[in-house]
């Protein structure tokens, strides 16, 4: 079953293949000819994840999903949460954004760092709108890992039951406990239900 994924981000793109498998072909909106960032202006994951799934659905009417994921810092009072892509400015830039995060922690001990990945994926099929949504519990490391694997906020991120970063495993292992984990495994059921 031939899909896209409303997503420029290639990292996104390969776990989504991974975990959904070979009888689905991931393709993204730029492959298919609509380059550039999808619009993500609401202030819910929610909100953004229709938004890019919409976004796409109006251009190609082919079956699509978005994914919206925030990074929530309970010391933090839950930020940055929507902003999570933007915290340390417009340009996206992951390397600072994990700067910022880690300088607003500064001095706190590793047991009171603790955070959530939060992540909405919407499908529409057929026209239809279908929500899923995954977490991944957690604690925000003292320091960047070295870890190469993954992107954004991985290398600063110690989910439950690892004493490493998200940086530090493979797409499999990261698939298997991660929030978009979850949320795609959700997805690929619905789908396969609906689609043998
Ligand atoms: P968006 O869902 O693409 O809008 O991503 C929001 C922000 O979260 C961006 O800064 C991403 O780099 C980051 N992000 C999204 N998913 C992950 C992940 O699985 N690991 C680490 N960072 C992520």
């Amino acid at each position: 079953m031939d899909i896209i994924f409303a997503t420029n981000n290639p990292h996104k793109q390969e776990e989504a293949q991974a975990i959904l498998g070979p009888s689905f072909q991931v393709h993204t909106p730029a492959a298919l000819g609509l380059p550039g960032d999808l619009p993500e202006t609401c202030d819910t994951l929610r909100g953004n994840s229709i938004q890019k799934a919409c976004a796409v659905w109006n251009c190609f009417q082919q079956d699509c999903f978005a994914d919206d994921t925030g990074l929530e810092i309970d010391a933090l009072g839950g930020a940055p949460g929507v902003h999570t892509a933007r915290y340390a400015g417009v340009d996206k830039d992951p390397a600072a954004n994990r700067r910022r995060v880690l300088a607003e922690l500064a001095g706190l001990p590793f047991e009171k760092r603790t955070a959530r990945f939060r992540c909405v994926v919407s499908l529409i099929e057929d026209g239809a709108l279908t929500v899923f949504e995954g977490t991944c519990e957690g604690h925000i490391a003292l320091q960047e890992s070295e870890g190469v694997q993954g992107f954004g906020y991985d290398s600063i991120f110690v989910p439950i039951g690892l004493d490493v970063t998200l940086a530090e495993i493979s797409i499999e292992e990261k698939n298997a406990l991660s929030h978009r984990g979850k949320a795609m495994r959700m997805l690929q059921c619905h789908l396969q239900q609906r689609h043998g």
